[in-house]
This record gives structure tokens, C-alpha cells and sequence, in this order.
């Protein structure tokens, strides 16, 4: 494991397919907190109660109480230096594919552009009876919000327990699979499938490099391992 920024940015020059995988951490800067790092939302709420299909058929209101408090939150944040690096980097690279486990849009409002989503989005409301997914980035007033059909709406995101989007997982693992360079940011590498990316990035006999201000469970057998945030670090690479 090296931690060089300059051999770093020395592979990263060279490489011609790239994959990113981005979990919270590179939307910290941009002001949204993260969800196990001090400060995150898991040191202050049980993610059963918040995160789960179980919860949410509990009590939706409170569920969606907080989703609309994130959904309010996330409008008001701006893409940051670490956003904006990865959109120049998919601008320089042949192939490039950015999956993040992001749900606040912040890649795609910077202008990266081909982005896998592994946990859906936070802008996207799904209907539990006719199950039609819709849009929608405006303030809601009733919650749980209702679909046109009567039935309720819930956040179009991921929890835990749930599957990831059809398909997105293999696009994911081929992106993986064909990349000589995967850099993760920001993630805490805990939350599978997706922290599987890193490994079969490494069995394929691809670079590994890991922006993180805290070690993960990934640091010692990642190729290059840089301590920081993501929007000093990312732009420091290119
Ligand atoms: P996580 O909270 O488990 O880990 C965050 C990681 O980011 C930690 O390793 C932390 O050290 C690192 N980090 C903190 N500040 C950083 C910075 N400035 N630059 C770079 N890294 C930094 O997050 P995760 O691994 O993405 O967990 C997975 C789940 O969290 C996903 O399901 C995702 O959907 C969800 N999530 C998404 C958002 C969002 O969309 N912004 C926010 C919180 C959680």
C-alpha cells in the first residue's frame, strides 16, 4: 500500500478505463452529513427505525419526516471540489463509469455522466399500490405523501434488507471487471454488495486506490491509500 500522492496521480494519468465507487464521505464537504462517522446520522437514530421496510411500515410519518428533512438539506448543498474532479476525470479517461451508493444526486448535478446508482435516489418516490415511480424535487407537504392512485408513496431509495436496482449490480461489477484503476471515495467499504466492488477489483488485477480520512477495512491491501477529504484530494490527482 502506497501513500504518495504523486505516484497516485501518476497512475491515475495513465489510466485509459476507470471506475469510481463513492459512498457519503465525498458529499461530506458539500455539507451532507454521512451515516457512521462522528457527527453521522447513525450516532444520533436507530437505522432500523429510519432504514428499513420494517420501520417504515411502522410509522411512515416519522420515517418520511426525515427523509424530507435530507431531501430539504441536500437542496440546499452545492457539488464540491471532489464532484467536480471526478466530472473532469470522466472528460480525460476513454472508458469511465462512476457508481456511487449516493442517493443525493450531487454527481449527476455536477455533470458526471455515466453514473450507476446502487441505492436509488433520494428525488424519487415509489408507490406501494400501483408502484409507478415518479420524480419529484419539490418540497412535500403531506406526509407520507399519496400517489394519483390513492395508495402511499415511499422514499425510492434502498434499505437495508432490500435489493439493489435490477441490473444495476452486474453494470457495476462489469465496469469493475474492465477497469485497470478503481478509486473509491469516501465510503466506509461496510455495506455489501457494493464494498464487494473493491475486492473484485483487486482479484482482477486492477489498481486500488482508496481517498478516505479514516482507514477502512480495505486500506492495507489497496493499492494507494490517501488520508483526507475528497475535495482536497481528488482535485490534487488530476
Ligand atoms: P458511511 O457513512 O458508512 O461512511 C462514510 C465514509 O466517508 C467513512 O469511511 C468516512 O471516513 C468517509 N469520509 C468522511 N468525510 C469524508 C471526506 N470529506 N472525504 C472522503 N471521505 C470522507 O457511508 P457509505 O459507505 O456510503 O455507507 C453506505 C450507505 O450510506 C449507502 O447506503 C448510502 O446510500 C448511504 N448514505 C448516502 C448519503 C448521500 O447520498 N449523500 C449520505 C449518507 C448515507
Amino acid at each position: 500500500m502506497r501513500t504518495s500522492i504523486e505516484a497516485a496521480r501518476e497512475r491515475v494519468r495513465r489510466a485509459k478505463r476507470v471506475a469510481v465507487l463513492t459512498g457519503a464521505g465525498v458529499s461530506a464537504e458539500s455539507g451532507i452529513p454521512t451515516f457512521r462517522s462522528n457527527g453521522g446520522y447513525w450516532r444520533q437514530r436507530r437505522f432500523e427505525d429510519l432504514a428499513t421496510p420494517q420501520g417504515f411500515a411502522r410509522d411512515p410519518k416519522f420515517v418520511w419526516t426525515w427523509y424530507e428533512e435530507r431531501r430539504r438539506g441536500i437542496a440546499r448543498a452545492e457539488p464540491n471540489a471532489g464532484h467536480r474532479a471526478l466530472v473532469e476525470l470522466e472528460a480525460r479517461a476513454e472508458r469511465f463509469t462512476l457508481i456511487t451508493q449516493n442517493v443525493d444526486g450531487l454527481h449527476e448535478r455536477a455533470g458526471s455522466r455515466n453514473v450507476i446508482r446502487l441505492h436509488g435516489s433520494i428525488w424519487s418516490l415509489r408507490c406501494l399500490g400501483c408502484r409507478r415511480e415518479i420524480e419529484e424535487h419539490a418540497e412535500l407537504n403531506e406526509l407520507p405523501p399519496l400517489c394519483e392512485c390513492g395508495g402511499m408513496l415511499r422514499p425510492g431509495v434502498v434499505w437495508f434488507g432490500e435489493s439493489l436496482p435490477a441490473g444495476a449490480m452486474e453494470r457495476a461489477a462489469s465496469a469493475v471487471s474492465e477497469a485497470e484503476l478503481l478509486i473509491v471515495v469516501g465510503t466506509s467499504a461496510q455495506v455489501y454488495p457494493a464494498a464487494g466492488l473493491i475486492p473484485m477489483a483487486l482479484g482482477a488485477g486492477a489498481a486500488v486506490l482508496e481517498v478516505n480520512p479514516a482507514e477502512t477495512e480495505f486500506s492495507d491491501d489497496v493499492t494507494f491509500a490517501l488520508r483526507g477529504g475528497a475535495a482536497e484530494i481528488l482535485p490534487a490527482l488530476l
